[in-house]
C-alpha cells in the first residue's frame, strides 16, 4: 500500500514563519501584537521562560520599568532572557522596554536586564515633550520622517561598547542599536507606521537563518 504523502502545509512554513514574542507582564502589549499581525508575523504574548523558548525575537513594550524589572525576576524570566539575547535573539524595547534593557538608569538602582550598553534617564523630556509627537530622522530608515510618539519617555544619556545612536531629539539619543538589540524612547506601536516593526522582523529573520 502506498504511503500517504505528507501534507504540503506541514512541509512549507507559513508565509511569514516568524514568531515574535511580546513580553506580557505589564504595559501596552496588545498594540505590539496587532502591529506584528499587520506585518504578517505571529505576535504572541510571552510570560514564562517556556514561552520565551518558542519565539524568534522579543519586544518589551512600554509601561512602568520599576514594576517590570521586579516582575522579570519574580516570573524567573530575566535569566533565560539574558541568555537568549546573548545567544543572538533580537530584542527590542520601546520606552519602558529600553529602560529595562539598559545597563544603567540615571540616579536609580532599579533592577534591569543589563543588555544595552547605555545609560538612560527616565521621564527625561520636559513638559512640552512629556507626551508629544516628534518627526524623527532615523539613520538608515528610508522615506519620510518617522512619527515618534513620546509618553513620559527616557532619553539616552550615554552609550559605550558597541551601542550606536540612530536618532536624536534636542541633541539627546532616542533610538539605539547594538548588534541584535534595539531600543526606542518612543512608541511605534501607537502609530500606523510599521517601518520599525518591519526592520525588527528583518533582524529576527536574519538571526533565524
Ligand atoms: N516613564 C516610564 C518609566 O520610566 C516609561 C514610560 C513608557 O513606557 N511610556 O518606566
Amino acid at each position: 500500500m502506498p504511503r500517504p504523502k505528507p501534507k504540503r502545509a506541514a512541509l512549507a512554513p507559513p508565509a511569514d514563519g516568524l514568531r515574535i514574542g511580546v513580553l506580557a507582564l505589564q504595559g501596552d502589549i496588545d498594540e505590539h501584537v496587532a502591529a506584528l499581525q499587520e506585518c504578517k508575523a505571529h505576535g504572541v504574548r510571552v510570560k514564562t521562560a517556556a514561552e520565551l523558548e518558542q519565539v524568534d525575537g522579543l519586544i518589551i513594550p512600554g509601561g512602568e520599568s520599576t514594576a517590570v524589572g521586579t516582575l522579570l525576576d519574580r516570573f524567573q524570566i530575566a535569566g533565560p532572557l539574558r541568555e537568549r539575547a546573548h545567544l543572538g535573539m533580537p530584542v527590542w524595547g520601546t520606552c519602558m522596554g529600553m529602560i529595562v534593557m539598559a545597563d544603567k538608569v540615571t540616579g536609580s538602582k532599579q533592577p534591569t536586564l543589563g543588555l544595552l550598553h547605555i545609560e538612560v534617564k527616565r521621564n527625561a523630556f520636559g513638559r512640552q515633550i512629556e507626551s508629544a509627537e516628534e518627526a524623527l530622522e532615523i539613520e538608515g530608515l528610508e522615506g519620510k520622517p518617522f512619527p515618534g510618539v513620546f509618553i513620559r519617555s527616557p532619553w539616552i544619556e550615554s552609550v559605550w561598547g558597541g551601542a550606536h545612536i540612530l536618532a536624536y531629539v534636542e541633541g539627546k539619543g532616542v533610538m539605539v542599536w547594538q548588534k541584535n538589540l534595539l531600543g526606542t524612547s518612543f512608541h511605534p506601536e501607537l502609530t500606523d507606521d510599521l517601518r520599525i516593526h518591519r526592520y525588527f522582523l528583518q533582524m529576527a529573520a536574519a538571526a533565524k537563518h
